[in-house]
């Protein structure tokens, strides 16, 4: 019976344990069906990275819509630069801590409004209305 050794666990296995390689000279995987599989699933894991996961959310959501993500763009390079300051509340709820900039309108990029995150969303969501003053 023909054996080829595994370069991985080193047996001498017949070459129904290979997988083919038609690119290889003996026309066979250097590992074995086992130690193959076992490389792949190992790949896989270490191959999945949470932060390229972000990035490309992030691309979609900028092509979905990118007036808006514009304008935020702009808004936290303004906050960043100083050209813009944050409010230490919320507009709507006058909660102090973490603000979002809130957009009336996209177009107008640093007219933005202070929320705190649970205002900013229930205000996206119809769940509240902006306040008459605005
Ligand atoms: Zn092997
Ligand atoms: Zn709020
Ligand atoms: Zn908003």
């Amino acid at each position: 019976m023909t054996t080829q050794i595994c370069r991985i666990c080193e047996k001498d296995l017949p070459i129904t344990n290979f997988y083919s390689a038609p690119g290889n000279i003996s026309g066979l995987k250097s590992e074995c069906k086992e130690c193959y599989n076992k490389l792949r699933r190992g790949k896989d894991k270490r191959g999945y990275d949470p932060k390229r996961h972000t990035v490309t959310r992030m691309q979609k959501k900028r092509r979905d819509n990118p007036e808006k993500y514009k304008a935020q763009t702009a808004v936290s390079n303004a906050v960043r630069d100083g050209r813009l300051k944050k409010a230490a509340s919320c507009e709507i709820c006058g909660n102090v801590g973490r603000v979002e900039g809130h957009h009336e309108d996209y177009s107008k990029l640093l007219e933005v409004k202070w929320l705190c995150a649970s205002c900013h969303r229930n205000l996206h969501h119809g769940i509240i209305r902006k306040p008459e003053s605005w």
